[in-house]
């Protein structure tokens, strides 16, 4: 299994998890012509993608999603509350709900609910049949839930949001409002909220660890990469970037 990003961040997401013939894309939050240009640059042709996986409507994940799928015919897998929040009711796509699992190809998908300030969010955890490694993928989480923890247990790779430095919110820039709707139990996680998790699973077999979605304003790689080298058994993380993302990485 391989994954790249295309972005990362408030400004624009976009990850695609692949294996053999099969190239899935988690959200679009780019324009057509960005996303064109960032997808170049990993060697793939949309062509190739089979199916758009949509997590929720937030702009940074959804906007570039409709586009996308009407210009290759490409297939779309969404919540309905995301779905209604993001296409008009003539879009046709396939409907998904929280802890009912789906194929696509080699991969099997559980698609995990979470709570954030969207319509009906989900992440999304890829299980491939036949080697059963498992990648999952956790942004946009206010915090963390035992239902959460379950679904993210044992996995070969993760993709983790940090969005902010606790402190870092408190004495930043952000408008009051903003700084509780980034921390309220439907924002985003906090170094703090992530480096729980990642101490409550099972990470024998993490051999792939992305920090992702972190917060220009509110957080620096420094610091993330400082908490998490004091953590045991982790692997070497990998910094998810909004300009670049990452390039592709085996697990
Ligand atoms: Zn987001
Ligand atoms: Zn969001």
């Amino acid at each position: 299994m391989q994954i790249a990003s295309l972005g990362s961040g408030s400004k624009g997401n976009a990850t695609i998890v692949s294996h053999g013939k099969t190239t899935i894309l988690v959200d679009c939050g780019f324009s057509l012509r960005q996303f064109e240009q960032r997808l170049s640059r990993l060697e793939v042709s949309p062509e190739q993608i089979d199916a758009i996986l949509l997590t929720h409507e937030h702009a940074d994940h959804g906007s570039g999603v409709a586009r996308l799928a009407a210009k290759y015919f490409i297939p779309v897998w969404s919540t309905v509350g995301s779905a209604r929040a993001v296409f008009d009711d003539s879009f046709v796509y396939h409907q998904v709900c929280g802890g009912e699992s789906f194929r696509v190809g080699c991969f099997e998908i559980l698609p995990v609910t979470v709570p954030h300030d969207a319509g009906e969010p989900v992440q999304f955890v890829f299980c491939h049949v036949d080697s059963g490694k498992k990648f999952g993928i956790l942004t946009d989480t206010g915090h963390i839930t035992n239902h959460i923890l379950k679904a993210y247990d044992k996995l070969d790779g993760l993709l983790l949001e940090f969005n902010y430095d606790q402190a870092m919110l408190d004495s930043g820039p952000y408008p009051y409002p903003l700084k509780q709707r980034v921390s309220g139990d439907f924002g985003h996680l906090s170094n703090d909220q992530s480096i729980d998790l990642l101490s409550q699973i099972d990470t024998r077999n993490l051999n792939c660890l992305i920090v992702a979605h972190i917060s220009e304003n509110n957080n620096s790689a420094e610091i993330v990469e400082r908490r998490l080298n004091a953590l045991d058994a982790i692997p070497l993380p990998v910094l998810a970037s909004q300009e670049i993302g990452f390039g592709w990485i085996h697990i």
